[in-house]
């Protein structure tokens, strides 16, 4: 059976189809080190969880309103500046929400359900496919007017790319909408990033769940043809962690073509004698 497609490997087919074919087909083994970033993501993530396992909605909904902050605060872990910040706007977000639900009327048994999410660190999978997918959605919320389910993820960058997260979590909800995990369809996708306190949500459109349906089609259909996947060769080559192997040390490239960027890159490497990343 093939191995499971996951998100990341979808986004990266999407930025770049050769950067997927060595991460998928040719080096699908290789493990890169994470960076301190993803570290704090990572960290963002577990103590998120953790707010709503030990949320107490009666300890809540006794509180005035500018207390329910510090409350969600004291739910997470004195922390690094960088940390404690985004536990801050996470836990004044998240009291903006109790405090709209509360004023709105909601009973303890509406928070229980509106309020909390309904799943955390999900881990779901689409097997039976020609290419099974596989992808861990942060969180899932019911949505109360709507009979359905919104999916939501974190991201702690500096700046949301909002058409990407459309195709991110539309991957998710072509799962979540294939499958049994949930007993209503996904119709919304929501963002928060409490790096830089900001929130999106919306409506999943008919157009974006059939772009994320034709595109993964067209991935199948590649892979199952075979051959050298495309190169995309924009100035995020600069980050890529196959820019060795995939520009410099092919023959197939001709490096005077590629952008100046690139060019420097290359030269400040040769001359300071480093090695091949891949
Ligand atoms: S170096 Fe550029 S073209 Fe090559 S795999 Fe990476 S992103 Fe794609």
């Amino acid at each position: 059976m093939a191995p499971p497609l996951r998100k990341s490997h979808y986004m990266q087919y999407r930025r770049c189809p050769k950067a997927f074919e060595y991460a998928y087909i040719i080096r699908p083994d290789v493990e890169f080190a994470k960076s301190s970033a993803a570290d704090v993501g990572t960290e963002f993530h577990n103590r998120a969880q953790e707010v709503f396992n030990k949320f107490d909605i009666n300890v809540a909904r006794s509180l005035v309103s500018e207390n329910v902050p510090k409350y969600i605060r004291s739910l997470m872990p004195e922390s690094t500046d960088e940390l404690d910040a985004m536990f801050w706007n996470f836990a004044n977000h998240e009291a903006r929400r109790f405090t709209f639900g509360k004023d709105a009327g909601y009973t303890v048994e509406d928070m229980q359900k509106y309020f909390i999410p309904v799943e955390q660190e999900l881990a779901i999978n689409w097997d039976g496919l020609q290419f099974p997918l596989q992808g861990h959605v942060d969180r899932i919320d019911r949505m109360k007017r709507t009979n359905c389910y919104c999916v939501t993820e974190y991201k702690t960058s500096k700046k949301l790319n909002i058409p990407e997260l459309r195709k991110e979590t539309g991957f998710y909800a072509n799962i979540l909408n294939h499958t049994n995990y949930l007993d209503m369809p996904a119709h919304y996708w929501s963002v928060y990033d409490p790096r830089i306190d900001q929130f999106h949500i919306e409506r999943f459109s008919p157009m974006t769940l059939r772009a994320v349906d034709n595109g993964l089609q067209k991935l199948f259909n590649k892979i199952s043809a075979g051959g050298p996947f495309p190169r995309k060769i924009t100035p995020l080559c600069l980050w890529c962690s196959y820019d060795t192997e995939c520009l410099w040390v092919n023959d197939d490239v001709d490096t005077h073509e590629l952008p100046s960027e690139l060019i420097s890159k290359k030269e400040n490497k040769k001359s300071s004698g480093s090695k091949n990343e891949v």
